[in-house]
Formats: structure tokens, sequence, C-alpha cells
């Protein structure tokens, strides 16, 4: 059983217009809302993979009644409820560009803070992996994601970390250290102030550095161009095939769910990694983000290459 975590999920609301105007009315019929949130497209990607999968988070309000509703029924339900409203976040596509107005989401109480840690000890039973995705909650403290951590290193579980900035960072520096993380090179820079380019000397270099001392596994995407992974103190490339891509939002998610399901099914480095990538792919092909379609995952995987380097 793998768990997603989404602790910020929101209802991801698009709005297709032909032409996007300032300042006066726009209207808009082709109206679509989902439940949204990268730990919600994990879910969705691993339901998709037939795993068996359970999604948590904190949800509230009437957006939080719309999402739990709108839940796939296959992908099992324990999130927490939580006071605030779940956020709505809006995408406006116009003219092939696409305008984000996203809302901050709800504020959590110290209670509901503690309240949710409590939530996830109890939720963890037949739980062999654990992926925890996306932006803290406000009112939740920075090294959160350390404590869920910590819980499930106590409880012997596998963790995959896909999250940025200060909440990454307050992790790396901390003592509990994930099974898995997931940046991408934008994520590492920002992380290490400093670029991350493409070498694999230099990219070597940066996860040799002490910042990620502990970590079983680190798993750089590199967009079209793969995958950099280190796994102990063995290196890969993967490389991958020119695809056409329709919409690539969502193939990080759809990465650790590749990532999630590897380690859920104690696959070797090869067929976790091969698995990681065909499923960024395949979201890339799909205009839907959060989904792949199966029926092009074996043409895919036998034309990735994963090489030690
Ligand atoms: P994130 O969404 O976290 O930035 P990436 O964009 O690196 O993650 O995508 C994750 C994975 O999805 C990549 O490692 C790759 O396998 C696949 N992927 C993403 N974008 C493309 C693309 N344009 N062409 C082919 N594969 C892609």
């Amino acid at each position: 059983m793998i768990l997603t975590v989404t602790l910020n999920p929101s209802i991801d609301i698009s709005y297709p217009l032909e032409e996007f105007k300032l300042d006066t009315v726009n209207r808009v019929s082709d109206v679509s809302k989902t439940p949204g949130g990268k730990g919600l497209n994990v879910a969705r990607v691993l339901n998709d993979l037939k795993e068996s999968v359970t999604a948590t988070g904190c949800v509230g309000g009437e957006n939080g009644e719309f999402l739990l509703h709108h839940l796939p029924e296959s992908i099992q339900n324990r999130f927490y409820k939580i006071s605030g409203d779940t956020r709505n976040c809006i995408a406006i596509l116009h003219e092939g560009k696409q305008t984000e107005i996203l809302e901050h989401g709800p504020f959590l109480d110290q209670d509901e803070v503690d309240g949710f840690a409590n939530h996830f000890k109890y939720i963890l039973g037949d739980v062999d992996v654990i992926t925890m995705s996306g932006s803290l909650p406000v009112g939740m403290p920075v090294d959160f994601y350390q404590h869920l951590i910590r819980i499930s290193n106590t409880f012997g579980k596998k963790t995959v970390l896909d999250c940025s900035g200060n909440a990454l960072k307050a992790v790396l520096e901390g003592d509990d250290k994930p099974t898995v993380i997931k940046p991408n090179t934008e994520e590492l820079a920002q992380l290490l102030g400093q670029d991350v380019g493409l070498n694999l000397e230099e990219l070597k270099a940066v996860l040799k550095q002490p910042l990620f001392d502990g970590i079983e596994w680190i798993i750089v995407s590199l967009g079209a161009d793969g995958a950099f992974a280190k796994h102990g103190s063995t290196f890969y490339k993967v490389d991958i095939p020119k695809i056409e891509v329709v919409n690539p939002v969502g193939s990080g998610d759809s990465t650790v769910a590749g990532i999630a399901s590897g380690l859920a099914n104690d696959e070797d480095d090869q067929a976790l990694l091969t698995k990681a990538n065909v499923l960024g792919m395949l979201n890339a092909q799909e205009k839907t983000t959060g989904h792949v379609n199966m029926s092009n995952y074996n043409e895919l995987y036998d034309r990735l290459i994963v090489r030690e380097v």
C-alpha cells in the first residue's frame, strides 16, 4: 500500500478563453473543476498503475467536501478535516499561455497541526511507502515534513519527498532522512544558491555535498533530458527518447509515483528508474495533469537507457 500526502490540496479550476481581456468581463463556458495538488497527482497516477493507494492531507469547508466527492473510488480517502476552507487554484488558458491565480489556502492552528500528525501516525498500519509532495499550509512549521519523516522512520516506512525551498532545506538539515528526494535542477539551484546544469561530473559533485548525506536515493529529474540519480554511492543517467509533448505539468508527480511503486515492489535500480521516467513521459503526452495512458507504457519502456556513470 502506498500513502500519498497532500497537506495543502486545492480545487483546480481551468478557464479556457480564446482571448483574455484585462479590466473587463470575460465569459467562459467550458469550465473544469478537479481535485488538485501534487500529492493527488501522484495518487491518480498510482491508481492508473493499479497500485493500492490511500490519499491523506488536510481538507476543509465545501471545497474540501467537493474534493473528497471527486476522488476516484479506487483511491482510499484518509483525509483529515480542518476548519478552514480548501483553496481554489485558477488557471486561465489563453492564446497559448497560462495565467494562474493561486490562493494561499487555509491557516491551520496548533491543534490542527498536532491533530494531523496524530492522524498520520494512526493510518500507517499496512502502508509500505509514503510520498509527501508540495507546499505546507500556513500555520504548519517549516520542519513539518521532518516531523512526518521521523514518524515514518520510527515505523520502518519508506518515504519519497518532493518539496522545495525552505521545507526541503529543513529536512536536509534535520536528523531524520527520507529514503528518496526528487528535486529538479531549478529546485536544486534554489536550494544551493548556485547554477545547476546538465554536466554529469558537476551533477555528481553537487550530490556528493554533505547536505545530502544519509539520503539513500537522490533522483534529479531533467525534463526532456531524462534524469540523473544517486543511489548510495552509485550514479546513474537515464537517457530518454524524444517524444511529442502535450502538457508536461505534473510529470514530476508522475515520476514520484513511479519511484514509490518501484520501492513498494522492491524493484532493482534499473527497473525503478525506468518506471519513474516512463511515467513522467506518459504524463507529458497527456492533456490532463496527473494522468497516464498505460497502453503506451511497454513501447516507451523499451526505449529508455539507464547507464551507470
Ligand atoms: P518536474 O515536473 O518536477 O519539474 P520534470 O519536468 O523533470 O519534473 O519531469 C519529470 C520526468 O518526466 C522527467 O525526468 C522525464 O522523464 C519526463 N519528462 C518531463 N518533461 C518531458 C519532456 N518535455 N519530454 C520527455 N520527457 C519529459
